[in-house]
């Protein structure tokens, strides 16, 4: 029943932190513009899902769960989080 994400941190914690929350059906995606150092592996991972410019930037639809993982997992800095929900 409850959200789950790699670290297992609760969103309250993310949104405390600052981080902004981009909902989508399987999962929501976190971002900190803070802490990220516009490595770009996020927009070269998947440019469907994070497009710079677009609003909102971050479309967390636009791509496969297990690929939008892929790509959040390679995010050097922390600066993108995400839970995924549970599916029925
Ligand atoms: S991969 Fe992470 S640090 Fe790099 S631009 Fe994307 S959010 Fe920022």
């Amino acid at each position: 029943m409850s959200n789950i994400n790699e670290a297992n941190v609760p969103e309250k914690e993310l949104l405390d932190a600052g981080y902004r929350k981009y909902s989508g059906k399987e999962m929501d995606i976190y971002y900190n513009q803070q802490i990220c150092e516009h490595a770009g592996n996020c927009v070269r991972g998947n440019p469907d899902v994070f497009e710079v410019g677009r609003r909102p930037w971050i479309i967390a639809d636009n791509g496969e769960t297990k690929s939008n993982e892929r790509v959040l997992n390679s995010c050097p800095t922390g600066a993108l989080k995400y839970i995924k929900k549970e599916t029925a």
